[in-house]
């Protein structure tokens, strides 16, 4: 875990036009100092309208947050409205791009087909993806949880090579945990980001498990961050509603305070 950095992102989901971006990325920036840089590795994933003006104001300003996208296609370019390609996010310098959501898989059909498919799509263009995995209520109940995340994670890395998977960063968020105000117990995320790790031990080596960060995510706030983060294999969180309050936002990437 020391050679891990912690790394606190927050899903803004379809929240925040690209003026309310820029005013909420100033609004951390103004809060955030070189001090919180340098334990905690910061990113906010806007909707694909915002990304242009938060670029301009990253780069402009040289501030030391990252971005990324929500989701990204699986495909260059071509006939596929509405979608967004790899190489648009590429040129926008996008760091990270979420990957089946499960917001995409509920509402969109994202199986783990797409969701390896757009893994791939988002290292062919030095764009990292936050993977996200995690089960549903039923499951969780039929106590099932292990292997129904273990056996997305497999899906979602078909074929994606150890050189590209120890960059990968996978969000372990439990469906029912999702917007709920529910939060899983530490106990819970440890049980299953301690198995993603095995099984990335399992597939690319112990190297590979080591450097790759798991985040928790599921209702995550300044008042639970803590003590989820003291488990060993969580090195971070996705954070979706508490992401939209800049205060809240900061407290969590302070959860050492
Ligand atoms: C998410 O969007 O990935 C998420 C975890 O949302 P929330 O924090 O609102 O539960």
């Amino acid at each position: 875990k020391p050679t891990r950095i912690p790394f606190m992102a927050g899903n803004w989901k379809m929240n925040l036009n690209h003026l309310e971006g820029i005013a909420h990325v100033q609004k951390l920036a103004f809060a955030l100092h070189d001090k919180d840089y340098e334990a905690v590795e910061v990113a906010v994933l806007p909707p694909y309208t915002d990304l242009r003006s938060v670029q301009t104001l990253v780069d402009g300003d040289k501030l030391k947050i990252k971005y990324g996208a929500q989701d990204i296609s699986p495909h260059e370019s071509g006939a596929y409205t509405g979608d967004v390609s790899g190489p648009m996010l590429a040129k926008l310098h996008c760091t990270y791009a979420v990957v089946g959501h499960s917001e995409r898989r509920q509402y969109h059909g994202e199986d783990d087909a797409l969701v390896n498919a757009k893994v791939k799509a988002a290292y062919r263009h030095g764009i990292t993806p936050i993977l996200c995995i995690g089960e549903g209520l039923e499951v969780r109940k039929a106590g099932e949880q292990v292997a129904y995340t273990l056996a997305q994670l497999d899906g979602a890395l078909q074929d994606v090579a150890a050189a590209d998977a120890g960059s990968i960063v996978v969000a372990y968020e439990p469906v029912w945990a999702i917007g709920t105000g529910e939060v899983a117990t530490p106990e819970d995320a440890q049980e299953v980001c301690g198995a993603i790790r095995t099984r990335l031990a399992e597939l690319y080596g112990d190297e590979v498990a080591a450097a790759v960060r798991i985040q928790y995510g599921g209702s995550v706030k300044s008042g639970n961050v803590a003590a989820i983060m003291a488990q060993p294999d969580v090195d971070g969180a996705l954070i979706g509603g508490a992401s939209l309050d800049a205060d809240e936002f900061v407290k969590i990437v302070r959860y050492r305070d």
